[in-house]
Formats: structure tokens, C-alpha cells, sequence
């Protein structure tokens, strides 16, 4: 058992070589890919970045030659057996390619990315008893070493741990394209006090985050969100604004209440009467998931500011129009 698990990593690590030596050997368009998105070759070096040539045997012969037998190679992931005829060929193929780690830094896997708009975009290596995805966050392995008051990002992309990462903020990880899961926040427990959420701007990274909020907050108490801008990702946004605008995004982060009236608020016009009374009722129900009265009664005069619903009004929706001292 121990050895095979010990093969496993081997047999990662060697193709995880094989890749980077691919990508930074010679001249080649994964590598002007990379560097055109601003990615340097310190960066490509320490997230060990590598490129998948379009070819069906290199890698698998490669490893061969290392002494590795086709079934142990199939089992770590990286070669598919033919269905129709005899052998074996290369899963990853024409895709710059990401390690990734587990805590202790062994090479569990693969993500895979095409150079172009061709899909899937992303191609992970499969799961297996080494590789869990509900269970792995990528950058975790640099990021629980790295974590300033006990604060990480957690983002949706293998490109914005990694632009984040170059920027200097090194206490950030991802999912690995699949949602969060409950292992997934046990490990942010684990590690982390505070999680800031920094899903994309799009309705994909509204709905996930919504989502995440709900499931870590049975787990987690301390959560705040990161609002970027329509159509915008982490690694879009630091390479546009600079490091200073995203620090400040994380200072300026949302509690997961305003997080939620503010898409309220968004939904709302607001010309209309009934959009007024929708408003208001969509902001008590939110308010109503608050354990704490205090933090209630502050968030119920916020809002009285915000939108001059009155905070009697408010308090009496919040508590099913019976006032809450009975
Ligand atoms: P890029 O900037 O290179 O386009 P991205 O990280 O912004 O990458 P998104 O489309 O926002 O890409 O997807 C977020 C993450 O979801 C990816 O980093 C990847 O882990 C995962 N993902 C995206 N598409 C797929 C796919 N087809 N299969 C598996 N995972 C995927
Ligand atoms: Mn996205
Ligand atoms: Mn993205
Ligand atoms: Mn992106």
C-alpha cells in the first residue's frame, strides 16, 4: 500500500519534470503564453508550471524508461488505454500544465490548459486514492506558510492563485474547478481564521459564492467577500489595477450579510413602490438569519440609513410584525 502510494508521487513528480522541462528547454507557444500573460519565469518556476507537447507517446515512453510499467503509469492518471487497439496514449496533450501539491508537497495531479479558445478548457488528471479533489485546494501547500493574521483568498482559478501569488499575496487558494465542498472547509478551518471569498465577477461567481456561504457557515464564523468588477477575475483585476487596488479590496471586504443586500439591492430598481416593498422584505429576511440581536439591531439601523425604511418597520418584518420584547 505504502509503496504504491510512494510510485504514485514518483511517477507525478517525473512527469511534472518531464512538463516543465517541455515548457522552459526551448522555444515554444505554451511558454510565449504564458510570458504574454505576464507570468515570469520565477513564477513558472515555483509553481512548476510545464507544457504538454501535442504528441500521443512522449511522456508515456519517457516514463518507461524510468523503469515504470504501462498499468503503473494508467494508475497515476497520465496515460489512457486504447479502446480500440492495443497500448496506451498520453492524457494530456498541447496543454500548459499545473502541478498539484497536496500540504506536504507531493504531486498529486494535473491540471491542464489549452493554449487557445478550444475545449474543455481545463483537463484535471482523475481522481484517485491519492488524489481527492473534494479535498485539495491548490496553492494550500504555500499558502498555510504564508497566511498574514491568519487570513486566505480563496479564488476559482490555478491563474489567479498564481497572479495573486506574483503580486505578493501568497495566502490564496482554489478549488480546483469543482464547487466547495465540507472537506474543503474543514481544511480552511483548519489552517485559516478568516476566508475571504474572490470568485469572478459573473453570475457563475455570484452563484458560487452564495453557495460557499452557505456551506462554511455552519463551519466558519469569520467570512468576508470581495466584490469585483462584471466580467472581471483576480487575475484580471491585479494585472490591471496593481496590487495596491486588490490590498485594498481586501480591506474594503463585505460581511456576508452586506454581501447579501447588496445583491438585493442590485435586483431592485427602486422607481417603484413595489420594487420598495420588495426590497425591504427580501433585506428583513436576511436579517432574520442573524443569531446575534445586536449584530441585527446594527444591521437594521444600516439599512434605515441606507434606504429610509424605518427601523420599526424593519424590526416588525424581521419578527413577524410582533415586536421582539414581548
Ligand atoms: P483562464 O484565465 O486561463 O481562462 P480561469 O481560471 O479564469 O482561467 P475559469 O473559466 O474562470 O478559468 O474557471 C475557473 C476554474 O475552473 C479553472 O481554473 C479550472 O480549475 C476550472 N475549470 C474551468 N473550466 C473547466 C473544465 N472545462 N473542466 C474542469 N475544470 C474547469
Ligand atoms: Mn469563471
Ligand atoms: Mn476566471
Ligand atoms: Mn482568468
Amino acid at each position: 500500500k505504502l509503496k504504491k502510494q510512494q510510485l504514485y508521487y514518483e511517477v507525478n513528480k517525473l512527469a511534472g519534470r518531464f512538463f516543465y522541462n517541455n515548457l522552459v528547454q526551448r522555444k515554444n507557444p505554451a511558454l510565449e503564453y504564458i510570458l504574454k500573460r505576464g507570468l515570469t519565469t520565477r513564477t513558472i518556476k515555483s509553481f512548476g508550471l510545464g507544457y504538454a507537447l501535442n504528441n500521443w507517446d512522449d511522456l508515456l515512453n519517457h516514463l518507461k524508461k524510468e523503469g515504470y510499467k504501462e498499468e503503473e503509469i494508467e494508475k497515476c492518471g497520465l496515460i489512457i488505454k486504447n479502446k480500440q487497439k492495443d497500448g496506451y496514449y498520453n492524457r494530456f496533450r498541447n496543454r500548459i500544465m499545473f502541478p498539484i501539491f497536496d500540504i506536504r508537497g507531493n504531486v498529486i495531479g494535473f491540471g491542464g490548459r489549452v493554449l487557445d479558445d478550444s475545449l474543455p478548457k481545463y483537463l484535471n488528471s482523475p481522481e484517485t486514492a491519492y488524489f481527492n479533489k473534494s479535498e485539495t485546494l491548490y496553492g494550500l501547500n504555500i499558502a498555510r506558510k504564508n497566511c498574514e493574521n491568519g487570513q486566505v483568498v480563496l479564488v476559482e482559478g490555478y491563474m489567479d492563485v498564481i497572479a495573486l501569488h506574483q503580486q505578493g499575496f501568497k495566502n490564496v487558494v482554489a478549488t480546483l474547478g469543482t464547487s466547495l465542498t465540507k472537506g474543503h472547509g474543514l481544511l480552511l478551518k483548519k489552517y485559516f481564521d478568516q476566508i475571504i471569498l474572490c470568485f469572478d465577477g459573473d453570475s457563475a461567481g455570484t452563484k458560487a459564492t452564495l453557495r460557499s456561504l452557505e456551506l462554511l457557515q455552519n463551519v466558519h464564523k469569520n467570512i468576508k467577500i470581495i466584490l469585483l468588477p462584471k466580467g472581471v477575475d483576480p487575475d484580471d483585476f491585479i494585472k490591471k489595477e496593481g496590487k495596491n487596488a486588490f490590498q485594498r479590496k481586501i480591506n474594503e471586504a463585505v460581511s456576508a450579510i452586506d454581501y447579501k443586500i447588496y445583491l438585493a439591492q442590485q435586483k431592485y430598481s427602486l422607481n417603484t413602490m413595489e420594487d420598495q416593498i420588495n426590497l425591504g422584505k427580501e433585506i428583513a429576511s436576511i436579517i432574520k438569519e442573524i443569531d446575534s440581536p445586536i449584530e441585527q439591531e446594527a444591521y437594521i439601523k444600516k439599512i434605515e440609513e441606507k434606504t429610509g425604511i424605518s427601523k420599526d418597520a424593519i424590526t416588525r418584518e424581521v419578527y413577524g410584525r410582533k415586536p421582539a420584547t414581548d
